[in-house]
């Protein structure tokens, strides 16, 4: 098989998940997330990501988003990554009905290797049918192999406070292990080609000019507390730091600006702002950007993010318009399109409904005359909370 990863950093934007003792959870999966897929690019794998910023997203966009990366079938192992809550302590993972606790235990054994205490593997039912997964994201994923790692409690009394804050790069690099065996694909460590023997003379300012990294970056992948190095020492380098050149995405350095990436990339600034959902011109160091020429999901169901190869024709084709109402609707007065350029599509709203301040499950299945169990479960609510701005299918 070519298996394929998708990977699903939980929460996000208005949603922040569980919080607590300094972790938010929508950060911390996002960081896992932006780990995990460094590392599995670098490895050569087919890798996509739901989110690589601080996104709201739907349930049902969070699926479709899975669905649209690969497919739906076994070969896509979709890793949607999450941090529990409610005064338990270790890692567990929630896997399919359909699959077995082969790599679901897998990624346990590799996570206790560094530490983490387990918890075990599950599947959960839903009570109102059950032949079905509990949760959406096990239960409207096809047939991919969608699993939910829960990295430990931010609320535990035990060590997974620590284990989160001070070990996560280790714990995803376990599911980089866990996975890598499963696939069959050669697992290279990060301390392979990227580590560095201290010589004389070395200090880490010039280990992190050498390395195009910095100081800090150094330090935090070494877990070093003082800026002391002795000779002979093996030093973790960032994998991150050499983009290699085929890569579409680009991890923000010492001294970089949005106008220099975007200049060293062929690109300009607002096509970057708008690929990476930038609101302002100011970038930090080890974001990820997006670069133009990326598989982008689009950002929202009546979006669209061009392609290489993308004409118009086959746009409007996809979204069964026309190109006169694509030119149209977004004030276009030519044919022509720039890789990573945004698409507003003109998508009626009959088939969705943006809920509003007051509205209630009741009142919109009444307005469009269908019923509050027919809503939930196109919508894959299991329960009748909406939230403002959420976008249910009716
Ligand atoms: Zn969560």
């Amino acid at each position: 098989m070519n298996y394929k990863i998708v990977l699903d950093a939980g929460h996000g934007g208005d949603d922040p998940g569980a919080t607590g003792n300094g972790i938010i959870e929508k950060n911390l999966t996002l960081d896992i997330t932006k780990y995990l897929y460094d590392r599995f690019r670098d490895l050569g794998i087919p890798v996509k990501v739901t989110r690589l910023t601080d996104e709201t997203i739907t349930p049902t966009e969070r699926v479709n988003r899975v669905l649209n990366a690969y497919g739906n079938s076994n070969d896509v192992i979709v890793i949607s990554s999450h941090i529990n809550a409610g005064g338990g302590d270790g890692a567990e993972v929630i896997y399919p009905l359909r699959n077995n606790n082969v790599l679901p235990n897998l990624i346990l054994n590799e996570m206790s290797k560094e530490g983490q205490n387990i918890r075990g593997s599950y599947q959960r039912r839903l009570p109102s049918n059950t032949s079905k997964d509990y949760y959406f994201m096990q239960r409207n994923t096809g047939n991919t192999q969608s699993l939910t790692v829960e990295y430990g409690f931010l609320d535990s009394t035990k060590d997974d406070v620590n284990q989160l804050k001070n070990n996560y790069k280790n714990l995803a690099e376990a599911v980089v292990r866990a996975v890598t065996s499963y696939i069959g694909v050669p697992y290279t460590p990060i301390s392979g080609d990227n580590t560095y023997i201290i010589k004389g003379g070395d200090t880490l300012y010039s280990l992190a000019r050498q390395f195009n990294t910095t100081v800090d970056e150094l330090k935090s992948l070494n877990n070093l507390t003082s800026d002391v190095l002795s000779v002979g020492t093996i030093i973790k380098i960032p994998s991150g730091t050499t983009p290699t050149p085929d890569s579409n995405t680009y991890i923000v350095k010492k001294g970089d600006t949005l106008y220099s990436i975007a200049k060293n990339n062929n690109t300009d600034v607002n096509t970057l702002k708008s690929l990476n959902n930038l609101t302002s011109n100011t970038v930090s160091i080890g974001q990820v950007l997006t670069l133009p020429g990326a598989v982008v999901i689009p950002s929202t169901e009546n979006q669209y993010v061009v392609k290489r190869g993308d004409a118009l024709y086959s746009i409007a084709r996809k979204y069964g318009i026309s190109v006169n109402d694509l030119l149209t609707y977004n004030n276009l007065t030519s044919n022509s399109l720039s890789v990573g350029q945004i698409l507003n599509i003109p998508i009626e709203n009959t088939n969705t409904y943006t809920v509003k301040s007051g509205d209630t499950l009741y009142g919109i299945a009444r307005q469009f005359n269908t019923t509050v169990d027919s809503i939930k479960s196109k919508n894959n609510l299991s329960n009748n909370i909406l939230t403002i701005g959420q976008i249910l299918t009716i």
